[in-house]
C-alpha cells in the first residue's frame, strides 16, 4: 500500500475517533474542532496558541525543563500550548510529530496486519557495536524492559511483542502488554518491536557478560 493510501486510512480512523469521542492519545486531548492540547491543560485559559501542524514538532522536541526528548512516547510532553488546526489532514500530521506511526500501527492492528517482532529476534539482527546485545540474559532483558518501558516514567506505548517467540514478558503488568483493556476514550500507542533506545541501553549490560580476561 502506498504512503498516500496509508495516510488516507489513518485519516478515516482519526475521523472515526473524533466522531465517536475517542479523544485521548498519550498525553494529548483532541478536539472535534481540530484542536490539540496537553490532557492536563483542559482547564487552563492561558495556553500559547499555535496554528501550524509543524509547530507540533517543536512542542514535542523538549520537555518542561528544556531537555531534548529522544523518545516521543515518554510521559514528559510539556504543557502550556494549544494547537488550533483547520483540517483532519493537519491534525493527522501533528499527531505524526507528537506520536510517530501511532495511527498507522493501530490501523495495522485493527486490520490484523501488525507484525510484532520478539525482543530476541530484534537483538539477534543487531550488527556492529550493538551485536553484543545478543549476550543479554533473559533475566537482564526482563529487567531492562521493566525499567525502560514502564508507563510510569518510561514510555506510554503498549508492548505487543514477546521477550522471545512464544514467551511473553513477565516483568511488566498484563495491562501494558495488550490492548484488551483499552479505555473507549483512548487511541492506543503501540510498540511492535524493541526501539533503538532500549537496544542502546542493553549494550553496557550485555558487555558485563563477556568472559573476564585473565
Ligand atoms: S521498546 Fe517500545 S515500549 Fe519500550 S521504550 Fe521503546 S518504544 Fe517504548
Amino acid at each position: 500500500m502506498s504512503d498516500a493510501s496509508h495516510s488516507y486510512q489513518n485519516r478515516i480512523l482519526l475521523r472515526y475517533c473524533l466522531d465517536s469521542g475517542r479523544l485521548l492519545i498519550g498525553q494529548i486531548l483532541l478536539g472535534n474542532d481540530y484542536s490539540l492540547r496537553h490532557s492536563d491543560d483542559v482547564e487552563r485559559l492561558d495556553l500559547n496558541p499555535h496554528t501550524s501542524a509543524s509547530d507540533a514538532r517543536e512542542i514535542a522536541r523538549y520537555d518542561e525543563k528544556g531537555v531534548f526528548r529522544p523518545l516521543k512516547t515518554a510521559p514528559n510532553l510539556r504543557r502550556g500550548w494549544l494547537l488550533r488546526l483547520s483540517s483532519l489532514e493537519e491534525m493527522e500530521l501533528a499527531l505524526e510529530y507528537f506520536y510517530p506511526s501511532a495511527l498507522g500501527l493501530w490501523n495495522a492492528f485493527l486490520n490484523k496486519k501488525l507484525h510484532a517482532t520478539s525482543m530476541t529476534e530484534t537483538l539477534n539482527r543487531q550488527t556492529g557495536m550493538y551485536r553484543i546485545t545478543q549476550l543479554l540474559t533473559p533475566q537482564q532483558a526482563g529487567e531492562l524492559v521493566a525499567q525502560c518501558c514502564t508507563s510510569d516514567g518510561g514510555c506510554l506505548r503498549s508492548i505487543l511483542w514477546d521477550r522471545a517467540p512464544g514467551e511473553p514478558l513477565s516483568t511488566l503488568p498484563p495491562s501494558k502488554l495488550s490492548l484488551d483493556d483499552l479505555p473507549s476514550e483512548r487511541i492506543p500507542l503501540i510498540c511492535r518491536e524493541l526501539c533503538n533506545l532500549v537496544v542502546a541501553a542493553a549494550r553496557p549490560i550485555a558487555k558485563g557478560n563477556l568472559p573476564k580476561k585473565t
